[in-house]
């Protein structure tokens, strides 16, 4: 902190985009920076979420920072709590705990424009920051439908991401709602123990076989050993998941093996033809989520499940009515129904140079430059910005692409004795309208499905159309001519930091604020 309270740079999360951002602060040196989490602990999204069979979709040997392997992954894909301990060790294990406030939550944060410095009020002290990374991971605000009568239940309910571990549904009478991702391990982990299941369905999911395997110790060991051979593995996961890019992108016929692995799953676990009829989506394959489980199908068939597709009319106190107007007794109610990732609630806290929010600005339609920054808020950096999700490999690949560019903004921030950049509206501009015009031939755009990659205004603000190496390529420089830089003003200019060569160096290299570094 400088002397005028002015931390270099505050990071809000702590998930894999804030922790990976943090870690490397410290490995460049960079030692002044505060982490925010609103949890009481550090994991973001695998924090938040312990939904019984929790579990990624990338296989383990690449769901991990590249700077950080772990030898010994108890099964080919993680479950949750070893991912989380993992997170919870990279914390120590780079000292970012020291910098990591729990249990305070960012309520709003203003960039001060003579000043040159974001200031942040939070559920804890205020503060203020040359530099804001917002991290707040994508899937992280829990959605569910507001049903008719639901303030009337008397039951439980609760979403998948805010488990409640307090009731553990033995022989209780269950409404589960949603089929995607999340109910697909929901299900049939507690499908043994529930009295009776119902599955309120709207769109069947494409379910493919999973691959997921317990990782035997000698091979743990050997990793442990021979770190190449892990490396080796990651990369073959890694290439062999971007051979999918051009099926999802572009030609979603490409994908076909896919539908027919799908098709033949189907058939091979449910007999009854008219529950594959009711299980067989009628959208592209690739266009939702593609889901990997060997359990769903048979826990459908379980005695004790049933399958409604006629949606919910109206919950009562203790009952749950379906489209066909069949009341059904429950004690407990599950929302599986995800997330809203393109209004996420940070954006309204975040008032940038004109007074204006970011959800103003975005009015609906959340957009970045490289999804990392945005024009009109100076200083701000955002990990799993617009347009960063992938439907087919690790996310931490392309948030360690971002940890990059911004590491590398700071870097030139320094270097040019720049107190201030923001990216030029024509350059995120020109971006958006290539994105977008991509995104216009996709599977996720034609294949015929709803899904959480539309915004309210029907445009795709989730998904990045391309390889994931053409975006570590993108952002391995930051792009100084698409930005606007400015020295420090006299008033910030005193206690200019993060620019390295800021402080007085800053203030002598120029009045007159913005735009005269570059
Ligand atoms: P989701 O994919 O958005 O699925 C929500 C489900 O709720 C859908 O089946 C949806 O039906 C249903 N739904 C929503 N509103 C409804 C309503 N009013 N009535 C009936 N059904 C309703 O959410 P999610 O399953 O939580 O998954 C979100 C994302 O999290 C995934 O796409 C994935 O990226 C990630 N995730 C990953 C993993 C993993 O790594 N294995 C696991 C879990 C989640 P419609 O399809 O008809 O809208």
């Amino acid at each position: 902190m400088n002397d005028s309270g002015v931390h270099e740079v505050v990071i809000v999360g702590a998930g894999f985009g804030g922790l990976g951002m943090a870690i490397r602060l410290k490995q460049e040196g960079i030692d002044d920076f505060v982490v925010l989490e609103r949890g009481d602990d550090v994991g973001g999204t695998w924090w938040a979420n312990s939904y019984p069979g929790c579990q990624c979709d990338i296989p383990s040997n690449l769901y991990s920072f590249s700077f950080a392997p772990k030898h010994d992954w108890e099964t080919a894909y993680p479950m949750r709590d070893q991912i989380l301990e993992y997170l919870r060790d990279c914390a120590r294990r780079f000292d970012v705990l020291r910098h990591t406030r729990l249990s305070c939550e960012l309520l709003g944060a203003t960039w001060v424009a003579d000043q040159q410095h974001w200031e942040l009020e939070t559920t804890g002290e205020p503060l203020a920051a040359r530099v804001l990374v917002v991290a707040p991971g994508l899937l992280s605000e829990p959605w569910s439908p507001e049903l008719p009568g639901l303030d009337r239940f008397e039951g439980k309910a609760f979403h998948t991401a805010r488990w409640d571990h307090g009731d553990d549904l033995t022989g209780k009478r269950v409404a589960l709602i949603g089929s995607g991702a999340t109910a697909v391990q929901a299900v049939p982990a507690i499908q043994p123990r529930v009295g009776k299941l119902h599955l309120f369905q709207r769109t069947p999911p494409w379910v493919i076989p999973h691959m997921d395997h317990p990782v035997r110790p000698q091979l743990r060991e050997l990793y442990g050993r021979v770190p190449e051979l892990q490396r080796l593995s990651r990369a073959a996961i890694y290439a062999l998941r971007e051979l999918m890019v051009p099926g999802l992108t572009r030609h979603p016929r490409w994908l076909k093996a896919q539908e027919l692995n799908a098709r033949l799953n189907l058939r091979r676990q449910v007999p009854d033809p008219e529950l594959r009829r009711r299980l067989t989506p009628d959208y592209e394959i690739g266009c939702k989520r593609i889901v990997l489980s060997n359990d769903w199908y048979p826990a459908i068939q379980a005695p004790n499940v049933e399958l409604v597709s006629s949606g919910v009319s109206e919950v009562r106190e203790r009952s749950i009515v379906d489209g066909d107007g069949i009341e059904r007794e429950i004690d407990t109610l599950v929302f599986a129904t995800g997330f809203k990732p393109a209004e996420l609630p940070i954006a309204e806290r975040l008032r940038g140079r004109e007074g204006r929010t970011l959800a103003e600005v975005w009015d609906g339609s959340p957009e970045a430059y490289l999804g990392t920054t945005a024009s009109g808020f100076p200083n701000l950096f955002m990990l799993y910005g617009p347009n960063v999700n992938l439907g087919h490999n690790s996310i931490v690949y392309m948030l360690e692409s971002q940890i990059n560019y911004v590491s590398d903004a700071l870097r030139t921030m320094r270097d040019r004795g720049a107190a201030e950049v923001e990216v030029r509206a024509a350059a995120q501009d020109a971006y958006n309208f290539e994105i977008q015009e991509r995104l216009a031939q996709s599977v996720w755009n034609n294949g015929g499905c709803g899904s959480w990659y539309f915004d309210s205004n029907g445009r795709n603000s989730i998904q990045w159309p391309g390889f994931t190496f053409e975006y570590r390529r993108r952002t391995r420089r930051f792009d100084t001519p698409a930005y606007r830089l400015a020295p420090p003003t006299r008033a910030a200019g005193q206690s200019s930091s993060v620019g390295g060569g800021g402080g007085s160096a800053g203030a002598a290299a120029g009045v007159g604020g913005a735009g005269s570094v570059t």
